[in-house]
C-alpha cells in the first residue's frame, strides 16, 4: 500500500461550538486526496490543508456527472475514542457505484486507512455534545477536460469531514411524508443503486414542490408504473403492518443503505418477523384501512431512523400510530445510536476505530 504523505495546515480554523452545528456547512483543517490517471492508475494519496480545487471548466464531472459520493460518520465514545460505523461497507458501495460509472475501483482498505488518519489528524473536530458527530464525505470526480460523452481517463478521490449538529434537537421525532405520483428518483436499469450526483439533481424539483406544502420529504415510488414503494427522500423506508416488518426488496433502482441492511440485522437478531418483497403503495393505504399499519420510518446515515407520523397520497392522508414514534421505531433508533456512540456494547463489531 502506498504511503500517505501528509501536509499539515499552517493556519488552524477556528472550531464551532457543538450547539450551533448545523448539517454539512463547515468543514475540517484537512482532507485526503489521491489522483488517478490511466495507465498509472491511483497514486499520490495525500492529505493536505483542506482547500479550493483547480479544475479545468471542460472537466468531464461538471458536463456529464461521472462522480460518486458516499456518506458515513464518526462518533465520539465515553472513553474519549473516536469510532467510525461499519465504514468497510460504504468502501464497498463506493466501488459498486464507482463500477456502475465506470470509475476506476479504488483499494478498499487504503481509503479506509486514509480516513482513519484524516480523522486523526483533525480529532479535534469531532464534536462531543450529545447527538453531534463527524460526517465523512468520500467522493470521485472525474478530471479530464474532454467535452466528448465517455468514461474520463483521470479521477480525484476525496475526502472532507465536517462537524454536523444533533438531527433531532429535542428527540426522535416523527416527520409528514408526500407520496410522490409525478416524478420518480430511478428506474431498473438506471442509476438509482449508484450513489451517484445525478440520482440527487433529478429528486430537487419534488422535494421542492412538497417542502412548500408542510412535508418533510417525498416517497419514491416505481419509476415505470408508480405502484410500488422504493424510497423515503435519501432513506430506505420500513411499515410495520400488523406485526410484520416490511421493507422494499433491492431490485436495481433502490440504494442499498447500511442503515437498512443493520435495521433488518437487528430486527433478525431480535426474532421480529422482517420480509424484503415488493410492497404497493395500495397495500398500505388497505393495512391502514383495516387498522393494521401499524408504524412506518425511514432509515439512513444522516437520521439513523425517522419515524414516519403521516403519509400523503393523493386526497387520502394516513396519519400512523397517532402521529407518534412508535415501539419499534425508537427501540432501533436508540440501540443503533447507543451501538454508534459506544454507550452500550457492540455485540456484531460493528463500530472500528480511528487510532
Ligand atoms: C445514502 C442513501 C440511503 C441511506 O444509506 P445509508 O448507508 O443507510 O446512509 C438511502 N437512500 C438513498 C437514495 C441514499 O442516497
Amino acid at each position: 500500500m502506498e504511503e500517505i504523505r501528509v501536509e499539515q495546515s499552517q493556519s488552524l480554523k477556528p472550531k464551532p461550538q457543538g450547539d450551533q452545528l448545523e448539517f454539512g456547512r463547515v468543514f475540517t483543517d484537512h482532507m485526503f486526496i489521491m489522483d488517478y490517471t490511466m495507465g498509472k492508475g491511483w497514486h499520490d494519496p495525500r492529505i493536505v490543508p483542506y482547500q479550493p480545487l483547480v479544475l479545468d471548466p471542460a472537466a468531464i464531472v461538471f458536463h456529464y456527472g461521472q462522480t460518486v459520493f458516499e456518506g458515513l460518520k464518526a462518533y465520539e465514545t465515553p472513553d474519549g475514542k473516536v469510532r467510525m460505523f461499519r465504514p468497510e461497507k460504504n468502501m464497498q458501495r463506493l466501488n459498486r457505484s464507482n463500477d456502475r460509472l465506470c470509475i476506476p475501483a479504488i483499494d478498499e482498505e487504503l481509503a479506509l486507512t486514509a480516513v482513519k488518519k484524516l480523522i486523526s489528524i483533525d480529532k479535534e473536530w469531532v464534536p462531543n455534545a450529545e447527538g453531534t458527530s463527524l460526517y465523512i464525505r468520500p467522493f470521485v470526480i472525474s478530471i479530464e477536460p474532454y467535452l466528448g460523452v465517455a468514461p474520463s481517463k483521470r479521477y480525484q478521490f476525496i475526502v472532507i469531514l465536517s462537524p454536523v449538529g444533533a438531527y433531532y434537537k429535542e428527540g426522535i421525532n416523527p416527520v409528514k411524508i408526500a407520496v410522490e405520483n409525478e416524478y420518480v428518483r430511478a428506474v431498473a436499469g438506471g442509476t438509482g443503486e449508484a450513489k451517484t450526483a445525478g440520482n440527487y439533481a433529478s429528486s430537487l424539483k419534488a422535494q421542492e414542490l412538497v417542502s412548500g406544502q408542510g412535508y418533510a420529504q417525498v416517497l419514491w415510488l416505481d419509476g415505470v408504473k408508480k405502484k410500488y414503494i422504493e424510497e423515503v427522500g435519501s432513506m430506505n423506508v420500513f411499515f410495520k403492518i400488523n406485526g410484520e416488518i416490511v421493507t422494499p426488496e433491492l431490485n436495481g433502482s433502490i440504494l442499498e443503505g447500511v442503515t437498512r441492511n443493520s435495521v433488518i440485522h437487528l430486527l433478525k437478531y431480535w426474532d421480529y418477523p422482517v420480509t424484503e418483497r415488493r410492497i404497493s403503495m395500495e397495500e398500505i393505504f388497505q393495512a391502514y384501512k383495516d387498522g393494521q399499519l401499524e408504524e412506518a420510518f425511514g432509515s439512513g446515515t444522516a437520521a439513523v431512523i425517522s419515524p414516519i407520523g403521516e403519509l400523503s397520497w393523493g386526497e387520502a392522508k394516513l396519519v400512523i400510530n397517532n402521529g407518534e414514534t412508535g415501539q419499534i421505531s425508537k427501540k432501533l433508533y436508540d440501540t443503533l445510536t447507543n451501538i454508534q456512540t459506544g454507550k452500550t456494547d457492540d455485540p456484531f463489531n460493528w463500530t472500528v476505530e480511528v487510532e
